[in-house]
């Protein structure tokens, strides 16, 4: 073994003698009849073992061994907005705003006029504030932090009264009444599953209501005989007694003139309701990074500045860089539309997606690989919009004898792993979630993964 670690120059000690052992134990295996060996490599496979095959094997896996475990793929899903895969991607001046601090000093906590110690929230709370309407803006680490922080600093040792019909899990294990219970606060239901009035609420409140939390049901909807209270009753209602609503919109709508985002609370509205915090994530239909921000009343949202929870949840450097790149393309609506890949895959245009589909059907044709291309519905995902079937043109790739499932096995575990979608046999490849560069990326790892 020590021999065969020796063989992998440029590798060092550990990792290669950690990659001889491991590729001695394939082999043992394979020898000794094993039938769980799981090497695909037909090299490996061939019981008169070379030793060249066995050093190149090893240096395989310390070449695996060696790289990075995060790392891109390419989103052929069409699903916008995915968590397994990392939601938002940023727009490019995010990008380079996350690199110019990421490997140097920055003015983090610095007030660079006055000299003096300064907040990392200044980078951003003007410019939340500016594009919702709200008096005061805060960011922490994401929306499910903002809204236990919006919760415990308004609320704890109190009461907090939720519709039954917005007590929901918005999946990753956020619960509105586990959130309510870890802030301190203690739960109070009103209405039915299927409908809460403005009078449900009303007899809620009383002297030991802190607060009223609205949660957006972001990724499912209720239909038939259903009703909720719209935000600005409800604000009227709570005003009336002198108690702040917390709204938690998720994912919100910041961007104006997209129809496409019709169905998301706008941010706006809500603040101009007069909720005293909103809260919305960062990397969801923002398209920034992940981040929670509460846009609010100055009351409200300096309750939440000073909470010891605050700290605990703050956002870190390079979120914050690339969020306010991010924020500063709203200022001008088109640049956000066109800046914003998730505003721009959001928007696209029929023919863009057509003739990125028909580039990569004959692509592929022009390899050998059959493919045609069809009308598929994609979906924004994220928990959100979950109503909207994002229809257009897919390239459906023919996985011919590899059948489908291994055809997805060897795209996921290609240099550049692609996730693509399964319908009917065919493996989709979206243009909707893919730019050229990745659509080169994607056709040439089926053709690659069709060879092997
Ligand atoms: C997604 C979502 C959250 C959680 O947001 P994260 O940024 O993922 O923490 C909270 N509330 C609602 C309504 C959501 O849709």
């Amino acid at each position: 073994m020590e021999a065969l670690a020796g063989r992998l120059t440029g590798v060092p000690h550990a990792p290669a003698v950690a990659a001889a052992r491991r590729a001695i134990a394939e082999q043992r295996e394979l020898l000794t009849g094993g039938s769980a060996a799981g090497s695909a490599d037909p090299g490996v496979a061939s019981p008169a073992v070379l030793l060249d095959d066995l050093v190149g094997r090893a240096r395989a896996l310390a070449a695996e061994a060696a790289r990075l475990s995060l790392r891109p793929v390419v989103n052929a899903t069409g699903v916008i907005v995915h968590t397994n895969l990392g939601r938002a991607p940023l727009a490019p001046s995010a990008v380079e705003a996350v690199g110019a601090v990421a490997g140097e000093y920055s003015n983090l906590e610095l007030d660079l006029a006055a000299g003096i110690r300064g907040s990392r929230q200044s980078h951003v709370d003007g410019l939340v504030a500016e594009l919702t309407g709200a008096e005061a803006g805060l960011v922490v680490n994401n929306c499910a932090a903002a809204v236990l922080l919006a919760a415990a600093a308004l609320a704890a040792g109190r009461e907090i009264v939720v519709s039954r019909g917005q007590l929901v899990e918005i999946g990753g294990s956020f619960r509105i009444p586990d959130v309510v219970q870890q802030s301190g606060a203690a739960l109070v239901e009103v209405g039915t599953t299927n409908r809460t009035r403005l009078a449900d609420y009303a007899r809620a409140l009383g002297p030991d209501t802190a607060a009223v939390l609205r949660a957006h049901p972001s990724n499912f909807r209720t239909v038939g005989f259903v009703e909720e209270v719209e935000i600005e009753p409800l604000c009227a209602l709570a005003a009336e007694s002198g108690v702040p609503v917390i709204d938690d919109v998720g994912s919100g709508a910041v961007a104006e003139r997209v129809p496409e985002l019709a169905d998301e609370p706008p941010v706006r509205r809500s603040v101009a309701a007069g909720a005293a915090l909103v809260c919305f994530s960062g990397d969801k239909l923002l398209g920034g990074p992940q981040a929670g921000l509460l846009a609010g009343t100055r009351e409200a949202v300096e309750r939440c500045r000073r909470h010891p929870l605050a700290r605990a949840l703050r956002i870190d450097k390079l979120s914050l860089a690339a969020l306010e790149a991010t924020l500063r393309l709203y200022r001008d609506p088109t640049a956000a539309r066109r800046e914003i890949p998730v505003l721009r895959m959001l928007t696209a245009e029929e023919s863009e997606l057509r003739s990125r589909a028909e580039a990569m059907r004959s692509e592929l044709e022009s390899r050998g690989v059959d493919a045609t291309v069809i009308r598929a519905a994609g979906k924004v995902g994220g928990g959100a919009l979950p109503l909207l079937e994002l229809e257009g043109p897919a390239c459906a790739v023919d996985p011919g004898p590899v059948g489908l499932e291994e055809l997805a096995r060897r795209l996921r575990l290609g240099d550049q792993p692609v996730i693509g979608r399964a319908r009917d046999g065919w493996l989709l490849l979206d243009p909707r979630t893919l730019d050229e560069e990745s659509a080169r990326a994607a056709v040439a790892g089926v053709v690659a993964a069709l060879r092997a």
